[in-house]
């Protein structure tokens, strides 16, 4: 049984960082789902949970949407298609002494951040002048 969760774990590790997005629990179900279809939903939200929790995903919690998991570790911004709702890493640094400012203005203690920014994909706006055509 301890082999058979260690290689359903792996399975759902590999999906997350193969695919390189930003995918939800159930996006990873069907992946997963084409080459072992007896693997169960249950089994693969439970080890998104495990695997987010010992650090190996990010999970990426979305406003107005299902939760992403990222194979991407380190804080990032995020930028979210209004139009298919796919999410993109932001490549730029961090702003400056974010979580110092955060703690000494406010008195918080800083633990992390889902920043989002919104646009329209390069798919979706060839999409869009298609359509106006
Ligand atoms: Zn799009
Ligand atoms: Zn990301």
């Amino acid at each position: 049984m301890e082999r058979r969760n260690t290689i359903q774990k792996a399975l759902i590790l590999r999906a997350v960082c193969e695919l390189k997005r930003h995918l939800t629990a159930d996006e990873v179900y069907e992946f997963v789902k084409k080459d072992h279809p007896s693997i169960g939903k249950g089994t693969v939200y439970r080890n998104l949970a495990i695997l987010t929790e010992e650090g190996a995903i990010r999970k990426v919690e979305v406003p107005d949407g299902s939760d992403r998991f990222d194979f991407t570790l380190k804080n990032h911004y995020h930028v979210r298609c209004v139009k298919c709702g796919e999410v993109f890493d932001v490549d730029m640094d961090e702003i400056p002494d974010l979580q110092k400012k955060i703690h000494d203005t406010h008195g918080m203690e800083f633990l992390t951040y889902d920043i989002f920014f919104k646009g329209i994909c390069p798919e979706c706006r060839a999409q869009e002048k298609e359509d106006k055509r």
